[in-house]
């Protein structure tokens, strides 16, 4: 049986779409139909953000809201997602292939976590106060919502990655159209749902699944106030181009080609966990993923075994089977894109130690593979693959290990490995990237998540993911007045 939508949720209403154009989604692991929705055309972008912007002009609407009135709502919104979170993980694995493990903390727990933190830090942060001033006034300085914000989202994480926008942009007082991926539109229909039983006031969630031609024409809407990016670096520098023309705010997700950087004092065995969830989860299609492993070459040989062991073993198969580690990529040109980089890999002369090839007839699967002895200049190493294929990488001392970790056009994600974990955190200053762990790494949402170079622009999570959907307005107090 396919999970099938006729119309799509804008205005607070569920409408009949524009045109009759559908996207059908495939199951990467099956490769069948598993369900079809309406694909917006620009006529349904048009009507939702008219939806939105009529609910953020609305005088007494959600943007006049004090923090603490929608902080009600958005808690509604958060529990009637908890109620549908097992169907949004399984909905999440059966379109893109992550596993039901992982997708049941990614993307059925996390969003409520993040709404509630949202909610919370608006609550807790001033969104007022007068300073005073050097020449002889005071100023009010309000924090008021951008406005319109236009959300375009991938397929990898997709509900995580969206409330990645929506939680700070709806603490922030902003409406939203947000445009899901293609090859995820069947959780964002029971996100949708979960919205009309939150009872959010009409237009201030809109959901217009689309490819990347309805979703430019949603970068250039004038009635968008601004754009929020999660995808490719190619895409999000067109989209910066035209918020450029535009001069309208934007903040870009995108690629990346981290580094994890083994010290010499390592016990990867006893962090091994941890090693594994940094480089290779979401069967490695994850934007910060630590997918070059930079390896001492005093202990290069047992680190090499260790990694080849670990990742050679997982467990690919049904993702949906709680058992399964690596499940299928999301498409059959996201596999040959793989197989191409493995090509590439072995004709530039690195060394397989592990998987290599495609995994079982049917679906889209392709074995976790590891390169040794990989080139750091080689296109493996500097490419992102989007897939399950690390490239472990020989160094001589820390200062090698730094420079080759800093030799990327990305810089978004990145990790030390030391038994020392000062040392570690001396060593995870010196990585030129927008975030890095110590012997782990997490997306804690308190922190600032996103990248430097060509990873992006601007932070998602944290007081600064907040201050990202508001602008700061001077009210200049003159002392003689009154
Ligand atoms: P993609 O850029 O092709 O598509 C992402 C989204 O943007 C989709 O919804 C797509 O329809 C839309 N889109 C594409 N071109 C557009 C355009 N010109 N204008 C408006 N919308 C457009 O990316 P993808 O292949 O689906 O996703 C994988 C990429 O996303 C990888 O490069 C990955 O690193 C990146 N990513 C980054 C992060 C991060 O937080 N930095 C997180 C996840 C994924």
């Amino acid at each position: 049986m396919t999970i099938d939508y006729s119309t799509l949720y804008i205005g607070g209403k569920w409408v009949e779409p524009a045109t009759a154009a559908k996207i059908s989604v495939h199951s990467p692991t099956t490769e069948e139909l598993i369900g079809s929705v309406p694909e917006a055309a620009e006529a349904d972008i048009d009507m939702a953000v008219a939806a939105a912007r009529s609910a953020f002009d609305d005088p007494i609407g959600w943007a006049s809201w004090s923090s603490s009135e929608r902080k009600h709502v958005i808690e509604r919104f958060a529990a009637e997602l908890e109620k549908r979170s097992e169907d949004t993980a399984q909905r999440v694995t059966m379109q893109n292939g992550m596993p039901i493990t992982l997708a049941r903390a990614f993307e059925g727990a996390f969003p409520a976590v993040m709404l509630r933190y949202f909610a919370d830090l608006a609550v807790a942060t001033p969104q007022e106060e007068v300073r005073p001033g050097l020449l002889g006034g005071s100023t009010l300085v309000s924090r008021l919502p951008v406005g319109v914000v236009g959300a375009i989202v991938p397929w990898n994480v997709p509900q995580a990655i969206s409330f990645l926008k929506l939680s700070p942009l709806l603490a922030a007082g902003c409406t939203v159209v947000l445009k899901p991926a293609p090859e995820t539109v069947l959780d964002a229909f029971l996100m949708a749902e979960a919205v009309e039983a939150a009872g959010f006031p009409p237009g201030v969630i809109n959901i217009v699944p689309a490819g990347r031609e309805v979703g430019a024409y949603l970068v250039s809407h004038p009635g968008v106030d601004k754009i929020s990016f999660t995808g490719s670096t190619g895409a999000g520098r067109s989209i910066a181009e035209t918020c450029g023309r535009l001069l309208r705010p934007v903040t870009l997700e995108l690629g990346g080609k981290s580094a994890a950087v083994v010290l010499d004092d390592a016990d990867l065995s006893k962090t091994i966990e941890s090693f594994v969830g940094a480089t290779m989860i979401n069967n490695g299609q994850i934007c910060w993923l630590n997918t070059r492993i930079l390896a001492p070459k005093s202990r290069y040989g047992e680190i090499l075994d260790t990694i080849t062991d670990v990742i050679g073993s997982m467990t690919v198969g049904n993702p949906l089977e709680d058992s399964t580690q690596v499940g299928p990529l999301v498409s059959s040109r996201q596999r040959d894109r793989v197989e191409g980089y493995i090509a590439k890999g072995i004709s530039d002369g690195a060394r397989l130690t592990a998987g290599g090839k495609r995994s079982g007839d049917t679906g889209w699967f392709v074995q976790p593979t590891v390169f040794a002895d990989v080139d750091p200049k080689s296109a493996i190493a500097q490419e992102e693959i989007f897939g399950p294929v690390l490239s472990v990488i020989p160094y001589i001392d820390e200062a090698q290990a730094v420079a080759i970790a800093n030799d990327s056009e990305y810089g978004l994600g990145g990790t030390v490995w030391s038994s020392d974990p000062e040392r570690g955190t001396a060593v995870a200053r010196r990585i030129q990237s927008g975030t890095v762990g110590v012997n782990g790494y997490q997306n804690d949402p308190t922190a600032p998540f996103g990248g430097i170079k060509s990873s992006g622009l601007g932070r998602e999570l944290g007081p600064e993911g907040l201050a990202s959907y508001q602008y700061p307005k001077s009210i200049y107090l003159d002392a003689n007045a009154g």
